[in-house]
């Protein structure tokens, strides 16, 4: 049996008078891909960003790792990784410069090499962020939630803008990370990504969680109310076509 790392329980926020989440609860267990599904709006990064540490609650527990966030904010800062935000990647600095600050900021020693090694971006080591392409921002700000050897990862679409074959090469380095042991919490809006990646998703809609079950289970559950996805004609689809014509699934991107 997995353990729990993160529980939330009865989790409220408002803005004003506003309720963007209504007493949600949910556990994600220790090593899963755990999915955040919901339109816009519906309170995703609320809720993730409570659990980050950087924004607060109005009423409800939440514990990560066993510490209760309440008490021990700091510790659990030190056991999670956040994606930076793009503006603190010094225009003037490679990223093996960069990777060096950021190391320096959380007092942790670490091979830029080998952590650009993970995202597959050792070549781009001397290169300045804005010389990357859309995949290789996005890898590299996965590197950047990497640096303090986490033991879980918030990853807010990390997909978003991307072409099919950086998004394909995104899953595989996602997955990578689950496979050394993180566990990862991800939004997107992409159900097949969410279907390939995730162990369980839970889909928030007005700030509360309608459905939480593997992607597999809640197909089935759709099924069997009877309902039946228009057939099918053709054998693929225009993103077939454009992987066909483009390149195969690990092309650079
Ligand atoms: P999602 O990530 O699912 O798109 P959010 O958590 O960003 O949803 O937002 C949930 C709701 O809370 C939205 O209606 C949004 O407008 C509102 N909201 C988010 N942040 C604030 C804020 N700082 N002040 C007021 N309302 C906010």
């Amino acid at each position: 049996m997995r353990q729990t790392i993160i529980t939330v329980k009865d989790l409220k926020k408002n803005y004003g008078d506003f309720e963007a989440v209504k007493g949600i609860s949910f556990n994600v267990l220790e090593g899963e891909i755990f999915g955040l599904l919901g339109p816009n709006g519906a309170g995703k990064s609320t809720t993730l960003e409570i659990i980050e540490t950087l924004r607060s609650k109005t009423s409800g527990e939440v514990t990560v790792a066993g510490l209760d966030l309440d008490a021990f904010p700091n510790e659990i800062k030190k056991i999670i990784g956040v994606q930076l935000q793009t503006s603190g990647f010094y225009p003037s600095l490679n990223l093996t410069e960069l990777i060096d600050l950021f190391a320096g900021l959380y007092n942790e020693t670490i091979d830029p090499l080998t952590l650009l090694d993970t995202v597959n971006l050792r070549d781009k080591a001397k290169s300045k962020y804005k010389e990357l392409s859309g995949g290789q921002k996005q890898r590299f700000s996965i590197a950047s939630s990497l640096i303090n050897k986490p033991r879980i990862i918030f990853l807010d679409e990390p997909t978003t803008g991307l072409d099919p074959h950086a998004r394909r090469n995104l899953w595989e380095l996602i997955k990578n990370i689950r496979a050394q042991g993180t566990t990862v919490i991800i939004t997107t809006h992409y159900m097949d990504e969410a279907e390939v990646l995730c162990d369980r998703v839970a889909i928030i809609d007005s700030g509360k969680i309608i459905a939480l079950n593997s992607p597999d289970k809640l197909i089935d559950e759709l099924v069997a109310t009877g309902f039946e996805r228009p057939k099918e004609v053709k054998q693929a689809n225009l993103e077939d076509v454009f992987i066909h014509l483009t390149g195969h699934v690990l092309k650079e991107d």
